[in-house]
């Protein structure tokens, strides 16, 4: 994943001063770099009977549903509030400054179901501990949660739960 690694730029003092925002565009723009990542997060989860990838608006839509198609599930978007037409549930999390919402369809997921929770960065873990806790509402029979990119020194790890067997491509 060097390489993967090094199609990551940094960009210093974004949204603010003094943060380094680790921009994965110049990733998803490399052709080999995606391939890349296709591979690997395909291998976490292509014997594991995964039947659905959540994805987490928006950055994770894109990873998501590369892992769904490689591994055979179906894909399930966690939106932003007001985003989603049917019956909805939402989580509500702390975030630097106020707090904010994610939401599911109230009938994306079924008992039967067990499902691989993605979004591309893990930062303080809030925004994927909110998600895992809507998905485990609708009580699928395995929550797994993977990245592809963790922030170690946020210690985003220590607030998700151990049995969903966090995963991340890449780590800083
Ligand atoms: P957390 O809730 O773990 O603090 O923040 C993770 C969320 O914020 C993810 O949805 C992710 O897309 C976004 N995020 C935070 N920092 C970065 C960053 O440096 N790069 C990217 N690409 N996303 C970030």
């Amino acid at each position: 994943m060097e390489y993967v690694k090094s199609k990551i730029r940094d960009i210093i003092d974004f949204p603010k001063p003094g943060i380094i925002f680790r921009d994965l565009t110049t990733m998803l723009k490399d052709a080999k770099a995606m391939h890349m990542v296709a591979d690997g997060l395909a291998s976490l989860y292509r014997d594991k009977g995964i039947t659905k990838v959540v994805g987490i608006e928006s950055r994770g839509f894109i990873g998501g549903s590369i892992l769904a198609y490689e591994i055979g599930a179906g894909f399930v978007p966690a939106r932003k509030p007001g985003k989603l037409p049917a019956d909805t549930i939402s989580a509500s999390f702390e975030k630097e400054y106020g707090f904010d919402t994610i939401e599911l369809h109230a009938d994306a997921i079924t008992p039967d179901d067990i499902v691989v929770i993605h979004d591309d960065l893990l930062a303080t873990g809030g925004t994927m501990n909110a998600a895992y806790e809507l998905v485990k509402t609708m009580n699928p029979k395995k929550i797994y949660i993977n990245f592809i990119v963790e922030l170690s020194a946020l210690n985003g790890r220590d607030v998700l739960p151990k049995e969903a067997e966090v995963t991340s491509l890449i780590v800083y």
